[in-house]
């Protein structure tokens, strides 16, 4: 028995094979799950296609979460064709790349309206359309990133957008709790992506956490899918409103880890 057997899911957020939804959604497909993905407008729909059949899926919808009516209607498909839901992912983030450089006090109120609806208001709207469909026991998974706790230079209104994410996860666990349904978040680490090309000098920000972390190291986008599967699947069937962060362990250093020069010292001064 796998831990998603017999579980079906919605995934939204695959753009390509980097994805984080990618990671996740093949995670899901190696427990068992059965999936149906979305995609954002039809340039994706070639990409989104060949991989959903590599999970053995041809159930491919298109949906911009800013559009009520295409909600409506991945919805109505997963009633016609599933009835009812066991998980619903959402990884989903939009800001103007200009938005993401610079001062966060330059943010333009038609730019924070834009990461706000498409990064935030997004989740709520996808748990409203999903609300009538899910099981007793489903789980809800969105994507965060430390920026929504600490200021990460260039990250400005996504920063914000991702902590009205988190507070989102928080009242959505609240209003499906008696239900039984779980809304939590994975905090992941960065990791080369289309929409992390949108966020000034990332590079930097993937080697300064490579450099930094505990684990010294970056994540992978497996690591991201497992931990995922694991929020979506019983194992954790008692945790709801919890951001679990997925990053080499980099969200509890304060400062910067010990450099390779320190230990060496340190090490030398202990052999003496
Ligand atoms: P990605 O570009 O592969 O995924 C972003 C997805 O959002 C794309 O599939 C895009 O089509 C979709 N999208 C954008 N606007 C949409 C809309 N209006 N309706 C529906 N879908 C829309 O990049 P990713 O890095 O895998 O991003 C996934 C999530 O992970 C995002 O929430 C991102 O903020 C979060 N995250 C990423 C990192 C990172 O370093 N890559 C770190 C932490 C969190």
């Amino acid at each position: 028995m796998r831990l998603m057997d017999g579980k079906k899911g919605l995934i939204f957020g695959v753009a390509n094979e980097r994805s984080l939804a990618w990671g996740i959604a093949r995670s899901c497909h190696r427990e068992g799950a059965e999936l149906g993905l979305t995609y954002l407008g039809e340039a994706l729909q070639k990409r989104v296609i060949p991989l959903a059949a590599q999970l053995h899926s041809d159930f491919v919808l298109p949906c911009d979460l800013n559009n009520d009516e295409e909600i409506d209607n991945v919805f109505r498909a997963v009633e016609e064709r599933w009835g009812q839901l066991d998980f619903v992912v959402h990884s989903v983030a939009f800001a103007k790349k200009n938005e993401l450089n610079g001062k966060y006090y330059d943010t333009s109120r038609e730019g924070f309206r834009v990461a706000m609806e498409t990064s935030v208001y997004s989740l709520t709207a996808m748990c409203r359309g999903a609300a009538p469909y899910l099981r007793e026991g489903g789980s809800i998974v969105t994507l965060s990133y430390l920026g929504a706790e600490r200021v990460v230079p260039h990250y400005n209104v996504m920063g914000v957008a991702k902590a009205a994410l988190e507070a989102s996860v928080r009242y959505l666990a609240a209003d499906f709790g008696k239900r039984g349904i779980r809304v939590n978040a994975i905090s992941a680490g960065p990791a080369k992506t289309l929409a992390a090309s949108g966020i000034g000098d990332f590079k930097e920000i993937l080697n300064w956490n490579r450099d930094n972390a505990p684990m010294r190291r970056n994540i992978t986008r497996e690591e991201v899918g497992d931990a995922a599967m694991f929020l979506l699947s019983g194992l954790a069937s008692g945790i709801t409103g919890e951001v679990l962060h997925v990053d080499a362990g980099y969200h509890i250093v304060g400062m910067r880890a010990v450099t390779d020069e320190e230990e060496a010292a340190y090490q030398a001064a202990q052999a003496e």
